[in-house]
């Protein structure tokens, strides 16, 4: 399982906007793009006139980039959501949210969607009472995924409990504390998707 392993506040600079993927640093004074919002490299602070092509393909880096997804299996999601019925952006956006990992997320079991794949490879996580250490498994309507009660005294999951008693998973997610318990009620609409990413821009960039 191939997984970006450079820097990741690079990451945040070369799409001019915060990516939150480093979890309670990213809302600390010591995030690099609040510090040195601009691209990194030398010519990072150049002015530069990007095509239309360029502004297509940062939209599908950034999402990419996100849910910590690399090229190719990127582009499988693509070919997914273009065969479903409905607008293939939104389709593709809902297959994102419906990894394993980003749904371990949602529901604070991790500060990130990084920590949240390894939490999910280390096996602290069950999906209807059945440990899964795969990352990009889809989760289906009516699923509950929680933490595997063997793992819940550990440090991680002490600061995860502590997350998860004061956050909101979206309105898709069901959240059972102290359990440490979500449930999958139904997959998100568009607008129920916080992801600031323009998935038409990705359509177009695909259909080239
Ligand atoms: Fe991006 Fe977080 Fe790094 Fe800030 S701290 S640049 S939001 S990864």
């Amino acid at each position: 399982m191939a997984r970006y392993t450079g820097a990741e506040c690079r990451q945040c600079r070369r799409e001019g906007a915060k990516l939150f993927l480093k979890g309670d640093r990213c809302y600390s004074d010591k995030c690099s793009f609040s510090r040195r919002g601009y691209a990194p490299g030398q010519h990072g602070q150049g002015r530069k006139k990007v095509s239309e092509y360029g502004l297509q393909l940062r939209e599908k880096q950034k999402a990419r980039r996100i849910y910590g997804i690399l090229e190719r299996q990127f582009r499988t999601y693509f070919r997914k959501a273009d065969r479903q019925a409905g607008v293939t952006g939104e389709n593709l956006l809902v297959l994102l949210e419906r990894r394993l990992d980003n749904v371990v997320y949602r529901l604070g079991m991790a500060s990130s969607r990084n920590q949240a794949r390894q939490v999910v490879l280390h096996g602290h996580i069950e999906v209807n009472g059945r440990r899964v250490n795969i990352p990009s498994f889809l989760v289906r309507q009516g699923d509950v995924v929680s933490v595997r009660e063997g793992s819940r005294s550990s440090v991680l999951m002490q600061e995860a409990a502590e997350r998860m008693n004061s956050i909101q998973p979206g309105p898709w997610l069901e959240l059972t504390m102290p359990a440490m318990t979500g449930r999958v009620i139904r997959y998100p609409s568009r607008e129920e998707i916080d992801t600031q990413v323009q998935e038409q821009m990705i359509v177009e960039l695909y259909s080239r």
